[in-house]
């Protein structure tokens, strides 16, 4: 990166400390010409590919934002959207792909969701998987029941289990 003061593009890295929780780093720099000090901050970049082709990068808040609706007058406080989006932005790291559908997307709130609260995950999949009548719903839940929650259990590999396919 350019020193923002003359344009030169060596700098040495004085610093360098995590953030956000590990998903960045602040590096402190020091330009080799002029001297001038900056900051510079790298995140690893997870990609969202929209149905449009357009590409955009993973945001948390769009998680949130995306699911709030479903969990509206549910026992689901902020915390809980908040840690529901790390997980799903953990669990899209760990596909190790820096590039992912946003299909793919939905599908990694649809398993911490329903641990979450199953009304809020029928509303989400309702919507999410274009539920068109009273037979989805009930073949939904149906599996809800067939397939007890995993609460104690590893919940990583949930993203690719049958009941959401
Ligand atoms: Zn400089």
């Amino acid at each position: 990166m350019n020193c923002p003061f003359c344009r030169n593009e060596e700098s040495r890295v004085i610093d360098s400390r995590p953030v956000d929780e590990g998903t960045s780093i602040r590096r402190r720099r020091e330009c080799t010409k002029c001297g001038s000090r900056f900051s510079t901050q790298e995140t690893s970049v997870l990609s969202i590919i929209k149905r449009s082709g357009v590409a955009e990068p993973f945001s948390r808040e769009k998680v949130i934002n995306g699911v709030r609706k479903a969990c509206q007058n549910r026992p689901v406080s902020e915390d809980d959207l908040a840690l529901l989006a790390q997980q799903v932005e953990e669990t899209l790291r760990a596909t190790g792909q820096a590039e992912i559908e946003a299909q793919e997307v939905g599908m990694a709130i649809l398993s911490p969701l329903r641990e979450l609260d199953e009304v809020a995950y029928l509303r989400y999949a309702s919507v999410y998987r274009n539920f068109s009548s009273l037979e989805d719903f009930e073949g939904e839940i149906a599996l809800l029941r067939a397939i007890p929650s995993e609460k104690t259990s590893a919940t990583k590999n949930q993203v690719s289990s049958p009941q959401l396919k």
